[in-house]
């Protein structure tokens, strides 16, 4: 096989070439079923909802088909949300929050909001719990709406991200909210950031993962109140994570309790994809010795609903 030579940076560790990323994936294996555990409820759905397929996975089109999911009779005066999960397959309350929602909650607000909602963004991740798809990309840093405009070099792009932001760009003017469904969890450390730092050839930095839930807002556009207010309707599922003793959460300072900001659209973030006023992340820790999976399912569905009560 050819292989590219791996790159050296300028600490002069070498970067992954072709070679180190075939044998990463040649590790991964599938864990869980994505059509057992996701298609299958995203199927149900249709009893309720306005379900569509915006593509599929070009790494398998027959395991991972892509899915959109809309209101019935879609209103053009109301406002627009958008809810995001599985941009990373691993972080499962995003996902299974998402497909919750519309279950059991979203019938509440009909009349008062339009819904859009993808909640498995990246399947293979999903399936094989990781946070790369199987390139070795990270789908949240690949939301550049410059590269299906074939602006930006595609090595910065994931399948996942592109083919989302096709299949939402008629609307994605119109979005009000943006809420991005995540997880923080253990394997950050443990796994994903030491294989981040080994491919693109960087020292490693211990970093702290944060015991509880918080929110990732926009440095541009902070919305404070909002987001005190999602804290205020999540505290009442899940705890909220403190700062650390810089006064910081995964190395950025707190504008609040329990939240920090990200440049969301430079960082090519899922949720800077709109132009939406308020655009929001999620983060919810399910490997803390208080949480179960369903108190993370819950609180990802608590976000949704404190979200929805502030816009009201
Ligand atoms: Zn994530």
């Amino acid at each position: 096989m050819n292989t590219i030579p791996a790159n050296t940076s300028s600490n002069s560790l070498p970067k992954w070439g072709a070679l180190e990323r075939s044998q990463w994936l040649a590790q991964q294996s599938v864990k869980r079923s994505y059509q057992f555990e996701v298609v299958n409820k995203i199927e149900q759905l249709k009893q309720n909802f306005e379900v569509s397929q915006y593509g599929a996975l070009e790494y398998d089109v027959q395991k991972y088909p892509l899915y959109l999911i809309k209101n019935r009779h879609w209103d053009d005066q109301l406002p627009v949300i958008l809810i995001t999960g599985g941009v990373h397959g691993y972080e499962t309350s995003g996902v299974q929050g998402a497909i919750r929602f519309l279950k059991t909650q979203a019938y509440q607000y009909k009349g008062q909001f339009n819904f859009i909602v993808a909640p498995c963004i990246s399947p293979w991740g999903y399936e094989t719990i990781n946070r790369w798809n199987p390139y070795c990309v990270d789908p949240n840093r690949s939301f550049y709406q410059a590269l299906i405009n074939g602006e930006l070099s595609t090595q910065q792009g994931s399948e996942e991200a592109n083919k989302f932001m096709q299949a939402i760009s008629a609307i994605s003017n119109n979005v009000y909210a943006h809420i991005d469904l995540h997880e923080t969890t253990d394997s950050d450390n443990n796994e994903f950031i030491p294989a981040l730092n080994a491919r693109d050839g960087k020292q490693p930095e211990p970093r702290e993962t944060p015991d509880g839930f918080y929110l990732v807002g926009d440095t541009d556009n902070s919305q404070d109140e909002c987001m005190a207010f999602i804290i205020e309707g999540v505290e009442k599922v899940t705890h909220i994570a403190p700062a650390d003793n810089q006064g910081c959460i995964i190395g950025s300072p707190l504008s609040q309790r329990g939240v920090i900001n990200y440049a969301l659209e430079s960082l090519g973030l899922c949720a800077g994809v709109t132009k939406a006023k308020y655009r929001i992340t999620t983060e919810v820790y399910p490997d803390s010795p208080k949480a179960t999976d369903e108190i993370c399912i819950n609180a990802q569905v608590a976000s949704v609903m404190s979200l929805l009560e502030y816009l009201k």
